[in-house]
């Protein structure tokens, strides 16, 4: 299962790009997406809107594109009045459009002989991976949680994997190359969902990705050190890491993870900006800017990162700028042809 994502950094040259924001994206495509499903209601409203997205970021360098199924679920798909076979062909369906815009983006590359389009679009062909995006049990309830890992005490390890088991099933049916399992907010989640891959022979890989907001601990004040083991622990993880968190924070969290994981290391930060979860927006301008950013990654990568990208608030300028950023330190990396 490991050489998927191997594979892939060979290829890449060691580091690989994902992609970055998705629903921040869609927003500014116009789509509404003040619901509870936030970007997983544009699976049935606006699903071009979606391929669209993806496709920006392919043209922008990223090799993993992750779905908006980040707040996709059964449970949440039937409150708005979908059937059981509805919910499941919905979480199909965003893996289908994921790839969909892979593929129009090969067809792109294929006619473009420079690897690159009249506008500085990147259209170099190389491996593309598509990742099913697996939410935490606090994005379902859309209340913020997934920010706080404050799931209350009447939330156990068996709560989790029963909410998640079909979702999960299906989306790794669906054609997928992985699983992201994004913004784990605290340990107990990943136990559910580390157990949840065993039991359920999960086929496809997956990845681990927490949040933090202080740099030590995951946002529920759960130690780094103890999530990252649970993920090095499951033999279907191939990659742990840390998104949806300050840039600032992140050195120390690679220093922490490097002591309790061999595995790859993902790193996609947000833009360091402030999400008010009671007015459920961003606050403006308290992040960094993209020249910022892309100034942490090289060191990020030194330190032992090997698949970096973007959440939320991050748009596919960040994601150019990391791939150039990437592509001028390692020279050997990626020819600017469709060589590949
Ligand atoms: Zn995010």
């Amino acid at each position: 299962m490991s050489s998927l994502i191997t594979d892939l950094l060979h290829q890449a040259g060691g580091t690989a790009v994902i992609d970055g924001g998705l629903a921040t994206e869609l927003e500014r495509h116009g789509a509404d997406l003040n619901d509870p499903l936030w970007s997983a209601k544009c699976l049935f409203s606006s699903p071009h809107l979606i391929r669209q997205v993806h496709l920006d970021y392919l043209e922008n360098g990223a090799d993993i594109i992750i779905t908006a199924s980040y707040q996709a679920t059964i449970q949440g798909f039937k409150t708005k009045g979908f059937s059981e076979e509805e919910c499941e062909a919905l979480l199909r369906k965003s893996v289908e459009i994921a790839c969909e815009a892979r593929d129009v983006y090969y067809q792109r590359c294929a006619g473009c002989s420079s690897g690159e389009g009249v506008d500085g679009r990147i259209l170099n062909h190389r491996r593309i991976l598509v990742a099913a995006s697996v939410g935490s049990y606090g994005a379902y309830l859309a209340d913020g949680s997934e920010y706080s890992g404050n799931y209350g005490n009447a939330i156990t390890v068996e709560t989790l994997k029963d909410f998640h088991r079909r979702r999960v099933q299906t989306l790794a049916d669906s054609g997928a190359d992985l699983l992201a399992f994004e913004t784990v907010p605290n340990k107990i989640e990943a136990q559910a969902y580390a157990q949840l891959l065993e039991e359920e022979d999960i086929k496809i890989p997956a990845w681990f990705s927490f949040n933090s907001k202080d740099g030590i601990n995951v946002v529920s004040g759960d130690s780094v050190l103890e999530c990252g083991s649970i993920a090095e622990s499951c033999n279907k993880v191939v990659a742990v890491g840390i998104n949806c968190t300050p840039p600032r924070f992140i050195h120390d969290l690679i220093v922490l993870l490097k002591k309790v994981t061999t595995k790859p290391i993902v790193i996609y930060p947000n833009s360091g900006e402030t999400y008010d979860a009671d007015r459920k927006e961003w606050v403006q301008n308290t992040g960094v800017t993209d020249e910022d950013y892309v100034s942490y990654v090289n060191k990020w990568c030194e330190l032992g990162a090997s698949l970096v990208g973007g959440c939320c608030r991050t748009t596919p300028a960040t994601i150019k700028g990391i791939y150039r950023t990437l592509s001028t330190s390692q020279s050997s990396r990626r020819p600017m042809s469709k060589a590949i």
